[in-house]
């Protein structure tokens, strides 16, 4: 691997900390939107658009990683810039994914008070009509 991949590298891992801890204030505060009554197919399709974000900055984080192999380094910290664009997204995606399996949850059966989700015709857990 050449040395400006190496470093670019290096840079990525120095920032892998922070990620972490930021989606662990995230998933704290996903729990204490929980019961928000909130259309689970709404938040299906924003995750969704989420999700396609998120795959383009990572397209675009694998192009200046070529680029900078290829002897074309990016303009300015275009690197930094886009890693923080990813960690807004994957947090966002997260705290969407929290919410819709509370949502999912929401609902328990009434035979043996297993989670159930909203649409569930039979319990998952003990076969009970719903
Ligand atoms: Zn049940």
């Amino acid at each position: 691997m050449d040395n400006r991949v190496k470093d670019l590298l290096d840079r990525i891992r120095g920032t892998a900390g922070v990620a972490a801890d930021v989606a662990a204030d995230t998933a704290r505060v996903a729990g204490r939107r929980a019961g928000q009554m909130v259309d689970v197919a709404k938040l299906n399709v924003q995750l969704f658009d989420l999700n396609g974000e998120y795959n383009e900055v990572l397209r675009q984080l694998g192009q200046v990683m070529y680029d900078t192999h290829r002897g074309r380094a990016p303009e300015g910290d275009r690197v930094t810039e886009l890693l923080e664009q990813a960690d807004e997204r994957a947090e966002r995606i997260a705290e969407l994914k929290a919410r819709i399996a509370d949502l999912r949850q929401a609902e328990s059966c009434p035979h043996c008070g297993a989670p159930c989700g909203k649409g569930d015709k039979f319990c998952r857990s003990c076969g009970a009509k719903l």
